[in-house]
């Protein structure tokens, strides 16, 4: 559908307006990477990534990816964008099979949203470093309120407990890519390390599209 479109319509750039792509590469480029963009978790097999900082065109694609198609279109190439970045990173880390887990948002965002933007950004993932992705492994079994309103403690308090893997035979000795669309303290991804882990994983890289600072 979307190719068909693109015939009819010719993209062009959600932020300088030049034909061709719905975000062009020199957009890309001017927007600002993550100051941070490499974390090793001591004495745990937990790494972050982080690519750009949660500011400009990166934050509006995000934000606004689940009202608008435009946006929706531009994080995908942005998610692509991305795992082509970490492609030999991710290759270098994860010796063993890999599977990649989109971290669930909880029930009532999914209703409001009518998806999950970090399965969309896993499927980008999943084509570029053809690592296969399950989406319903990994799922919420409490609802947590927005991480956003929250304190740093209070964060890490919400999210204890919140996830449970379906069925861990699945996991067993593989290496868990973790994708997300923003990292704000890091809370949700170490929470869903840590589940990972326990299910037989044995090592968890976490990707998020952004670090909000
Ligand atoms: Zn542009």
């Amino acid at each position: 559908m979307e190719k068909f479109l693109n015939l009819i319509f010719i993209p062009e750039c959600l932020s300088c307006k030049q034909p061709g792509t719905i975000l062009c590469d020199k957009c890309i480029k001017s927007c600002p990477s993550s100051r941070q963009n490499f974390v090793k978790v001591p004495n745990v097999p937990i790494y972050f990534f982080f690519i750009f900082e949660y500011q400009g065109l990166v934050r509006e694609c995000i934000r606004k990816a689940k009202y608008h198609n435009r946006q929706f279109a531009a994080l995908k190439v942005l998610s692509l964008n991305v795992s082509v970045k970490l492609q030999s990173q991710i290759a270098l880390l994860s010796k063993t099979p890999s599977i990649i887990l989109p971290i669930p948002v909880s029930i009532e965002r999914l209703k409001l949203r009518g998806f999950n933007q970090a399965e969309l950004i896993g499927q980008k993932f999943s084509q570029q470093l053809h690592i296969p992705m399950k989406s319903t492994l990994l799922v919420r079994v409490k609802n947590t309120s927005s991480q956003f309103a929250n304190t740093k403690k209070q964060r890490f308090t919400n999210v204890k407990s919140a996830f449970k893997i379906n069925d861990p035979r699945q996991l067993a000795g593989k290496t868990v890519i973790l994708v997300d669309d923003v990292c704000t303290t890091g809370a949700t991804f170490l929470e869903a390390s840590k589940t990972v882990l326990k299910a037989g994983s044995h090592k968890v890289i976490c990707v998020a599209i952004a670090r909000k600072s």
